[in-house]
């Protein structure tokens, strides 16, 4: 009877988390690998975007809107990044789960205090940042804020467990106080660099760089010659440390800009998966070291 009672419990321990498992859908790469360290083996994590697609340009497919259907969690990006997308998966889904107002919705954004923030917001001639610049996941700062607000939805999500998530959390959130004791020791400060999309301004903020220019008149949509040109000789005359641009972009201009004044064109990794990254912490290991 005993070990009747003894390989049941084991059964139970066995399957218990995969079938309590809670289904979360993230929607971008880093965003799916907080999820998963902080739900750990509690959590199933379905990411809807590759690393090597534009964040800006994705569209909506049926193996999506399944995920979502099924889905108990989604955790978004926010800020209008997802625009082209999700509000089609939502609707096509229906799963009450995870409207807007419901525990299962996540806009982490939500948590951020944007940069760029237009006065009015506005698609004009396309520009795909019309709330504020969406890529703040770069910044220590924000990282923290975003592992605080994942662990606290699951614990709402799955109370049972609430006491694991936030345990979790707490170690995530050190180990980004520990690393940036390490990463503030590096050379960025006072670098200025040119950048092909405004992607990277939270990680000035938080590191003291600059971005003195832009290859995009405005965030995704393609340069002028003329604003190439202008740019050409403006660095001409005060060099930048860098070109930056991210494995999506199309290399042509920065390659083009780099040639006509010599200054290094940089791929930096922009998400979890980039130059080999496993998770938010190697990202940032590579991106640091890429701005170097
Ligand atoms: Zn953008």
């Amino acid at each position: 009877m005993l070990r009747i009672i003894v390989a049941l419990f084991a059964l139970v321990l066995f399957t218990a988390p995969a079938d309590a498992a809670v289904k979360v859908v993230a929607t971008l790469p880093w965003i799916g690998s907080l999820a998963k360290e902080i739900g750990k083996d509690r959590v199933t994590v379905t990411t809807l975007v590759k690393t090597s697609q534009d964040p800006h340009s994705i569209e909506a497919r049926p193996s999506m809107i399944a995920a979502v259907r099924r889905a108990d969690l989604l955790i978004y990006n926010g800020l209008d990044l997802e625009v082209g997308y999700l509000p089609i998966l939502m609707e096509s889904a229906r799963n009450p789960a995870i409207n807007p107002g419901n525990a299962g919705n996540l806009n982490c954004s939500v948590y951020v205090d944007p940069l760029e923030k237009p006065a009015t917001a506005s698609r004009e001639n396309g520009d795909v940042h019309p709330l504020g610049n969406p890529h703040y996941h770069l910044s220590p700062a924000n990282i923290k804020k975003m592992a605080i607000g994942i662990g606290e939805r699951l614990a709402k999500v799955d109370q049972a467990n609430a006491g694991f998530y936030r345990a979790n959390t707490a170690r995530f959130v050190a180990q980004v106080d520990h690393k940036m004791k390490e990463w503030k020791g590096r050379k960025l400060q006072g670098k200025r660099f040119v950048a092909q999309h405004r992607f990277f301004e939270y990680l000035a903020a938080d590191f003291g760089f600059r971005i003195v220019g832009y290859l995009e008149e405005k965030p995704g949509i393609p340069p002028s010659s003329a604003h190439i040109q202008a740019l050409v000789s403006s660095m001409s005359g005060h060099r930048p440390d860098a070109i930056l641009s991210t494995e999506y972009h199309d290399r042509t201009i920065s390659g083009f800009v780099s040639s006509k004044t010599g200054v290094k064109s940089v791929i930096v990794p922009h998400d979890v998966g980039a130059n080999g990254s496993r998770d938010w912490f190697s990202l940032m290991d590579s991106v640091i070291k890429s701005l170097e």
